[in-house]
């Protein structure tokens, strides 16, 4: 017999059940049909006597070995023993089980590992300061942006990339890695699902989906309210800063409506087309408004798809001419023909929430040439340059004179400049240049 069995139960009449069950000659077939086994006590339908024996007996197919410990493999019933020599599928019960505890203390060591390594991570982040102040004015303008999207959660709590979604109209992943990367937004791992963190290469990771994010409190105000303010109440001069943010942010509006265009006539763009879409746009918008670059694109996806219609195109190789199309007709446009400034938002197409930022404070939107914008960004920022200069000018002037006990001819100096039509700046200017031996 291929089968060898153990026994479970010491009854008599059990073990002659059972070895009845499974005699076979030497060929593999069974001596008896399984309806000549019954009635065995209460037992009368022949499809119990498989399970019945299962329950008495453990059986082993010398036929059938495991394929990691060779060992003979445990059979349910006769369809399952073989009738020649054969290496199992799966491995046998006990390798199984072997494997399932190997894997266990596996994943337990990763888990502990995991919590180590997070545990320095954890003090970091709730120890970490920033000051407020001395945030550059992009940064401030998109916590603003955040700030108008989940609140409070900023500060006192934490909060996903999803709860951002409407950030721009297309997400706020780029604004958010910007932020991280410059130490500015931290994430929380005690916040986040325990499948958020793992380890790779020795070193701790984390899901960007799955992590969650807050803004650590200011060095001075702490992380109240009021330190929040210190941004919300900030004067915007940086106008570097805040024309490349703008264009960023312009190039969101753009981009979405180029795929909202794509999708309706079916057109699917490379990664590589994209990108050079997004560097061409970038480049429109310091002179045109969102709303013209949404005319452009109108218009070559249309033309793409009047090409693909043609059946000597195939659509893949019309797609392929909108990069080329975008650029083009922004060289149609510079060397003077009019784009169209009336093209209207789509109905799902929303501003997001930087978009309404820049909107309140600078009175912005899709219809502001970037030209216009640069000029009013410049203007801001010499505004605030040229207060700063004139004020430390004045201080310079009076602790100067003070410390010189020379007041009186400096500010007779200084009231003839002006009744000669000078600025105030100017005047001080000219009475420090003229008369050197006033601030000695
Ligand atoms: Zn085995």
């Amino acid at each position: 017999m291929a089968v060898r069995l153990k026994f479970l139960t010491e009854d008599e009449q059990e073990i002659a059940l059972a070895l009845r069950y499974w005699a076979m000659d030497e060929e593999g077939a069974y001596l008896e049909r399984v309806s000549d086994l019954v009635p065995f006590r209460e037992i009368t339908q022949p499809g119990a006597v498989a399970k019945f024996v299962r329950q008495i007996c453990w059986a082993y197919d010398e036929n059938q070995v495991c394929r990691v410990c060779n060992k003979a493999m445990r059979v349910n019933g006769r369809t399952d023993a073989k009738k020649t020599p054969q290496r199992s599928y799966h491995p046998c019960h006990d390798c199984q089980e072997r494997e399932r505890e190997e894997q266990d203390k596996r994943a337990a060591a990763q888990r502990a590992e995991l919590e180590k390594q997070l545990a320095p991570y954890i003090a970091r982040a709730r120890t970490i300061a920033i000051s407020y102040i001395d945030l550059t004015d992009d940064a401030a303008l998109i916590l603003q942006a955040i700030h108008a999207l989940v609140g409070q959660r900023l500060t006192q709590g934490t909060f996903n990339r999803v709860d951002c979604d409407e950030l721009t109209p297309m997400g706020a992943d780029d604004f958010i890695d910007r932020l991280y990367a410059q130490d500015i937004l931290e994430d929380d791992p005690t916040a986040a699902c325990a499948e958020a963190y793992f380890i790779k290469d020795g070193t701790v990771w984390h899901k960007k989906s799955l992590a969650h994010y807050f803004l650590p409190p200011d060095t001075r105000l702490g992380g109240a309210e009021d330190a929040f303010s210190l941004l919300l109440e900030r004067e915007f001069s940086d106008a570097e800063a805040l024309t490349n943010l703008w264009l960023d942010y312009a190039v969101t509006d753009v981009m979405r409506y180029l795929h909202y265009q794509c999708s309706m006539h079916n057109q699917i763009l490379e990664f590589e087309a994209i990108k050079k879409i997004e560097g061409t746009a970038r480049h429109g918008l310091r002179k045109y408004s969102v709303a013209q670059l949404w005319f452009i694109m109108w218009k070559v996806v249309r033309d793409a798809a009047a090409l693909a219609s043609r059946s000597y195109y195939s659509r893949e190789k019309a797609v392929a001419t909108i990069p080329t199309k975008v650029r083009k007709q922004l060289e149609i446009a510079d060397q003077g023909s009019e784009l169209r400034n009336d093209w209207s938002r789509p109905e799902s197409h929303i501003t997001g929430s930087l978009g309404m930022i820049f909107n309140s404070k600078f009175d912005l939107d899709e219809f502001s040439t970037g030209a216009k914008v640069i000029e009013m960004f410049t203007r801001l920022g010499n505004k605030k340059r040229g207060g700063v200069e004139l004020n430390e000018l004045a201080v310079a002037f009076m602790k100067g004179t003070l410390e010189n006990q020379s007041s009186l001819p400096a500010l007779e100096a200084f009231t003839e400049m002006v009744r000669a039509g000078l600025s105030t700046g100017d005047a001080l200017m000219e009475t420090i240049t003229r008369n050197p031996e006033l601030f000695r």
